[in-house]
């Protein structure tokens, strides 16, 4: 059997039907294919925190997530906020008084006009600075504040630990559903003609045309395109490797936890919380001495990096918490069985607990509503996505999104559709595809970055 479109996309993810999405519903309304073995949205996409953010060290990924939002606000209003979009912002606290480097990224990651954006509350001025009251985005700010008024952080973020001395808090961002993202946009593709095709693409080969092999369940089936679009999530590089290209990423395991707080320590209009500092996990000295002294463990007793994250989920009437913290480092190859480490969840509620001392009430006893939960942060080492033509003529990359392919994905489908159809693009689009290798001042810079935007 021979399927003929215009346009394959392999993998269907949040970025692969968001690219199906902006192609299908361009003026020249392509025939589209999304290709894949598993139900949308059930890979990486399903792991996601949800979370969304403006804040990037980097102008280039500034101007890309600010695009992603501008697009999701759009489909929010257009579908009476289907995809629940919040915008308390995101609250970055570290115990530094005067964090110069952070303030230094926090200005160049928001360009020429970060001085306008950013406000800044010291002890004794007249503040105006507004606590996330509301989850409403569209009456939230716009900007950052800078809170370096210890009276004010404790009233407006009353769990924190005590010793945090400043907050940035950013106020585009918050979180989505990117279920019922994808949903929206699955229904639009199909209402456009658009379909779903349920296999594996284990061989292409490239003529007047590409020709996919896709294996399903029983049976293969074949489909020719005049385009194709991999966007195979933690697969992009086995798919390029399909058409003889290496595409430079890797993969790197990350783990989640989400729990009921039954004991209600976490203030449900706290905004995505983020511990910046490094930290020794709080353990008991006995626990310390038997990590210690195992070689497997021993790094546990070790300081920690930053970032760890936590935040209230299901509105402000919910009882669920979701937790995160991205300290492996290590890349690995992806399994469809995944490594999720059994000490998870305890390592998790430590770290958290520095920032909001009240989860300590859990320690040794998380409640049974539990899930536990990981994916692959599919990534380059700089942590740019990549966005845009790969070197066989018609072939388009669309992946490396690691911890932001969530709020990525309407830019990267709208990138994406900009560079099929040969439409006028962004100035940040260019960089975000691989011609940026070709910038070696430009890879230099990004390569020595201290921080390059890993949550
Ligand atoms: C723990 C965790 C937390 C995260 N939190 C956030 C967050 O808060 N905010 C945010 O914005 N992002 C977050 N992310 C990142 C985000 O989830 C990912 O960047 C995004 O889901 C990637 O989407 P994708 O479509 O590229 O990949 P996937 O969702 O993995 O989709 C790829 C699809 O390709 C298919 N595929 C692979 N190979 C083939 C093939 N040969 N043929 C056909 N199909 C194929 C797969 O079956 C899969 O369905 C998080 C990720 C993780 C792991």
């Amino acid at each position: 059997m021979k399927t003929q479109v215009d346009i394959a996309v392999v993998g269907a993810g949040i970025v692969g039907i968001a690219c199906a999405y902006s192609l299908a519903l361009s003026e020249r309304r392509p025939k589209v294919a999304l290709i894949d073995p598993l139900a949308p949205m059930s890979l990486t996409s399903a792991a996601s925190g949800e979370n969304y953010r403006n804040w990037w060290p980097h102008p280039v990924m500034t101007a890309f997530t600010d695009y992603s939002i501008d697009l999701m606000e759009a489909v929010a209003r257009e579908s009476d906020n289907r995809l629940h979009i919040t915008r308390r912002g995101y609250a970055l606290a570290t115990r530094q008084a005067d964090p110069e480097s952070l303030l230094r990224q926090l200005h160049e990651g928001y360009g020429p006009q970060g001085a306008a954006k950013i406000r800044v509350h010291k002890a004794g001025s007249p503040s105006t600075y507004r606590p996330a009251e509301s989850a409403d985005w569209q009456t939230a700010p716009d900007g950052v504040d800078v809170i370096q008024d210890r009276r004010l952080i404790e009233r407006c973020f009353p769990s924190f630990d005590r010793e945090v001395a400043t907050v940035l808090h950013i106020r585009r961002a918050g979180d989505i559903s990117g279920q019922q993202l994808g949903s929206h946009m699955l229904e639009r593709i199909r209402a456009c003609g658009g379909r779903v095709i349920q296999g594996r693409v284990t061989a292409i080969e490239r003529t007047t045309a590409f020709d996919l092999t896709v294996k399903g369940e029983e049976a293969s089936s074949s489909v020719r395109a005049d385009v194709l679009v991999d966007a195979a999530g933690p697969s992009v590089g086995e798919v390029a490797a399909l058409l003889g290209e290496t595409l430079p990423v890797t993969n790197v395991f990350q783990q989640k936890i989400a729990f009921e707080d039954v004991q209600g320590v976490v203030d449900r209009r706290m905004p995505f919380a983020i511990d910046l500092d490094r930290q020794l996990i709080d353990w008991t000295d006995e626990e310390r001495t038997l990590l210690t002294d195992d070689p497997a463990t021993k790094w546990l007793a070790e300081p920690m990096p930053g970032a760890i994250h936590c935040r209230p989920d299901g509105g402000e009437h919910g009882r669920w918490i979701k937790l995160g913290w991205a300290y492996n480092r290590q890349p690995s190859s992806p399994t469809a069985d995944l490594p999720t480490d059994a000490n998870f969840p305890e390592i998790m509620l430590r770290g958290a607990s520095r920032l909001n001392p009240g989860l300590r009430a859990y320690y040794g006893h998380l409640p049974s509503r539990l899930s536990h939960y990981g994916g692959y942060y599919t990534m380059t080492r700089e942590n740019w996505p990549l966005i845009g033509p790969m070197a066989t003529k018609g072939a388009f990359v669309a992946g490396a999104l690691s911890g932001y392919g969530t709020m990525g994905a309407c830019a990267t489908g709208a990138l994406v559709a900009a560079w099929v159809l040969g439409e006028k693009l962004p100035d940040f689009a260019r960089p975000l595809s691989l011609v940026r290798y070709d910038d070696k001042a430009l890879m230099q810079g990004l390569l020595a970055a201290t921080n390059t935007g890993v949550l």
